[in-house]
Parts: structure tokens; sequence; C-alpha cells
């Protein structure tokens, strides 16, 4: 392509910067003197759309025109990359330094340029190019799916033209969409291509849920149908990381942004569905991982109700989880670790008897992710009449049976003590049960514990101590610290897999067509 065409082209000013790469721009300069770096600038990646008007000085008279007639010249500049691209790609001849063939580099600093000229018009142009050269020269093209992705959410952005934005999403995806597909039944021996595509794929991917997603948000589209796209990016990026496991390495504040716009979307399942990719991938979870997480699964938390028999027990929702352990032990520590609260309201708000089951009903305005949180003092530990703790105990015993819509139950045990006296009483309720919901025993303050053989040691007495009450072998152990946050991310796997309803990404679908209709 004719570098100089495309620079002569565009009408300089003082500051102009142009998306080409510093190789190209040094070869330029050196050869034609009449091009400084002062009158343009090469950076990678930089943006055709710095190429704006100088400031018109107020008390000049005819500043609006200039600025007017400035302004077009940028419009017009913009515009020739597309011919000037066009007529590259359609000479077949020669080229030279100076009359260089398009390729990768060149067309995806075009459309990124385009793109921050908030033209996705015309970025898509270049990219429908640029495909065909990629047809044509293979060699010299790569596919890049992320440019794609860039593109989309471009368009998406785009709150003017909603007709072209939806003609240019719908293309760009459909030609995602057939990659991906390639991509997955590319032969494995191409293992070069693998490793660089997969990422860049699953990338692009995760950039459009929260592209779709954000637009539905925004009220910037046509509802449904972003709502659908982001789900079916979803469905394409759980593709692409199971078929190829490690090779997706998608750095974490990309899942993060994708588990954001999911949780704002109150689409909470698939918040989990993203969790299990970051698994397959082994992503570590940050900070900010845990913090959207919370806060798309726990919205809202409000104390209903404090039970103390079984027909004191409130109408049960479809889920119900329960911790349990005496007081002290770390209860409300723990809680708001893993809700990424300070103090949930929970804990203010819990009445001081310590006898009944406190019921929290979280989410309570959102009927798909609406759930019972529930606070169980620890069994007989409270000092009091033997009369009143076999009642308890019966109470809690009857719970543990009959109470259809509990899921999960975290049993509450001090690290550093191990299992006491009542924490054996209740393994030994729970071995008798073997109920149908998950067990898990969290040991808590770890922290205060050094030694790595006194931690073990008291994993292994927990572990005696369930079997001799008649627990089964694979009830998990969860090593918790509220303190240094140890155990997040076991306690969100229990939770994801308590909080998952039957339903899945085509359900909440449904539910949402329902709601928008
Ligand atoms: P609850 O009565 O079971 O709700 O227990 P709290 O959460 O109120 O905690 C009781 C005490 O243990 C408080 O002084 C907490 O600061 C402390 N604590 C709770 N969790 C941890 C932990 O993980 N590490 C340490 N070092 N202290 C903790």
């Amino acid at each position: 392509m004719n570098i100089l065409a495309f620079l002569s082209a565009i009408p300089l000013h003082r500051s102009c910067h142009v998306g080409f790469s510093p190789n190209i721009a040094n070869r330029l300069i050196t050869r034609n003197t009449t091009l400084s770096k002062t009158r343009v600038r090469f950076m990678p990646f930089t943006t055709i759309s710095s190429i704006s008007p100088p400031q018109a000085k107020k008390e000049d008279s005819q500043g609006e025109l200039i600025k007017l007639i400035k302004a077009k010249g940028a419009q017009k500049a913009v515009r020739r990359i597309v011919t000037i691209l066009e007529e590259a790609e359609a000479r077949d001849g020669e080229y030279s330094d100076t009359n260089v063939r398009p390729d990768s580099f060149v067309y995806n600093s075009a459309i990124r340029s385009l793109i921050r000229a908030e033209r996705p018009d015309l970025a898509h142009d270049v990219f429908r190019l640029r495909r065909s050269a990629q047809i044509k020269r293979p060699d010299d093209i790569q596919s890049d799916p992320t440019i794609a992705a860039a593109i989309i959410r471009s368009a998406l952005r785009d709150a003017k033209k909603r007709s072209v934005r939806l003609s240019i999403s719908d293309e760009v995806f459909k030609d995602l969409k057939e990659d991906c597909d390639a991509l997955c039944n590319a032969p494995l021996s191409d293992k070069d291509a693998l490793v660089r595509d997969v990422p860049r794929m699953a990338l692009a991917f995760c950039t459009l849920i929260s592209s779709f997603l954000d637009a539905v948000h925004k009220g910037n589209s046509v509802k449904v149908g972003d709502m659908e796209r982001g789900m079916l990016a979803l469905t394409y990026l759980q593709k692409i990381s199971k078929e190829f496991e490690k090779t997706a390495a998608i750095e974490v504040r990309e899942y993060n942004e994708a588990i954001r716009t999911l949780g704002k979307a109150r689409l909470i399942n698939s918040v989990f569905d993203i969790l299990d990719i970051m698994s397959v991938c082994k992503v570590e979870k940050n900070n900010v991982t845990f913090e959207f997480i919370a806060n798309s699964a726990v919205r809202q938390v409000q104390f209903v109700t404090g039970a103390v028999s079984m027909d004191t027990l409130p109408e049960p929702l479809g889920v119900e989880v329960a911790f349990v352990g005496r007081s002290n032990v770390g209860k409300s520590s723990l809680v708001n670790m893993v809700c990424n609260r300070k103090a949930l309201a929970y804990v203010s708000g819990r009445p001081g008897k310590t006898q009944q089951f406190n019921y929290f009903l979280v989410n309570e305005n959102d009927p798909k992710s609406k759930f019972f949180f529930v606070d169980l003092p620890g069994v007989g530990y409270a000092k009091v009449p033997r009369h009143i703790q076999e009642d308890w105990l019966h109470f809690m015993s009857q719970y543990l049976q009959y109470r259809v819509s509990l899921r999960l139950v975290f049993h509450l045990v001090d690290g550093r003590h191990g299992a006491l006296k009542d924490d054996r009483e209740l393994m030994s309720q729970m071995g008798a049960i073997r109920g149908a919901f998950d067990y898990v025993i969290v040991l808590t303050k770890m922290d205060k514990i050094a030694k790595q053989k006194v931690k073990q040691s008291v994993i292994d007495s927990t572990r005696a101590a369930l079997r001799r009450n008649g627990c089964a072998d694979d009830v998990p152990i969860v090593l918790t610290s509220a303190q240094s946050k140890l155990g997040r991310d076991d306690m969100w796997r229990h939770l994801q897999a308590a909080l998952r309803p039957m339903s899945h990404t085509k359900e909440a679908m449904k539910e949402f067509k329902k709601g928008n209709t």
C-alpha cells in the first residue's frame, strides 16, 4: 500500500497520530524528508480520532466555520482509509517499501483507529476487506477474533444508527461463530495455531458477553436479541474452554468483566458458568472476582423470622443454605467474608435469641435468585435446661430430615480446637440422617495456626471424628480464615453447587423473554 498516498489524504494538523507500526514509520521518515516527526507522529495503535481540528479561538469570528471545515476534513480522512486499503488490495501487482501490501498489523491498526474515531461502520468495511484478503492470503493475514469482537462492541455502543449497528454486529458475530466452530474442529496436531488462536477466541467471546449484556442493560438495543447473543457467546466461550482446557489463558480481568455484566443482568447461573470456565482454564480468581461474584449472588439480605419448631418455619423457597456453629466460632465474620461485605445486615439485625433458627431472605425482589440463608445456633451450646436442649435436638433432627428445600449445611468448627463435644453430637446426627443436602465442615480461624503440622493434625482429627460418627468419607473439610480470606474459593464452589438451580442458560432466556414481552 502506498502510505504516502494515505498520508496525503489526511489533512495534517499540528498533531496527527496515525496507526501504523513504528517500523514502517521509520522507513518512511528516512526516505522522505518532507515528513518530519513534528508533522506526523507515528505510533503503534494510536488513533486517527485524534486528528482533531486545532481549537478555534473564541474571539475569532470565523471560529465556528473553521472548526466545521476542519472536522469535515477529519471525517474525509477517516473515510480515505477504507478507499486506500481497497485500492491496495485491488492492486495485485508490484509492491515495494512505500507501496506495501497491507498485512494483519495494518488492517488491525486501521480498524482500531476507525473504532476510536467512533466509526464502527467503516471499521466493519475494513474488516470485510481484511476477511476476504485473509481467505486469499492466509499466510499474510491471520484471523483475529479480538478485532472482530472490538468491532461488535463498538457497534453496540453506537447509540445512533440502530439498524446499522445490528447488521454489523450480526454479520461479524456470524463470522466469529464460524471461526470458533472451525477452531474447535481443527486437528489437534496443529498445536501452534491452537495455542495462538484459542485464547484470542475465548477472549473475544468473553468481551462479547459483556458487550451484548451491557447493551441490554443500557437499553441501547433490541433487548432479547442481544441477550440471546450474549448467552450464545457464553455457550461458545464454554465450548472453546472445554475443547482446549489450559490453552485458553484469558486474563482474570476479562472474566471479571463478564461476571460483572452477567451479575448486573441478574444471570446468576451464567456467572457460575463463568466460574466453571475459570476452573477449567485454571485461572486464579482475585479480590475483584470475589467482589463481583458476591455482588451478583447476594444483593440484598433481610431478616424474616426466627423459627423454634417445624411449624414455625417459613414457607420453603427453592433453596436454603444453613450455617451452623456455636457462638464465637467466627460465623458472622465468615459470612461477611464470603459475601464480601463489612457487615451484612444479618449481623446488625441479628436477634439476640440464640435458640431459634434465624431466617434471612436473600434477593427478595428477584424470584430467580432468591434463597434463604439460615443461621443455626449450635446444638446444645447454650447453657439451658436439659428439657429445652432435648426439644432443640429434636427440632434440629426433624429439620435436617424433612426440610426439603435444604441444599447445603456448613458446619463451622473452630480450627484451633477441632471438633468439640457439641460438634461431634451434630456430626452424629448428620451421620444418622445422611440427608439429600450437601454437608461441609468449615474449619475457621485457620490464620491462627501457623504450623503446617498442627493444621494437618486438626484436619486429621476432624476427619476421624466424622468417621467415628457415621459420616461419609467424602464430607469436604474447608479451611477458612476471615482474616486472610483463605477458603473463599472453596466456599463459593459449594455455594455455587447449592444455588445453581436445575435450569441453565436456556431456562434463563425463557424467563427473560417472558419478562420482556
Ligand atoms: P460468631 O459469634 O460465630 O458470629 O463469631 P464472630 O464472627 O463474631 O467472631 C468471633 C471472634 O472471632 C471475633 O473477635 C472475630 O474477630 C474473631 N474471628 C472471626 N473469624 C476469625 C478469623 O478467621 N481469624 C481470626 N484471627 N479471628 C477471627
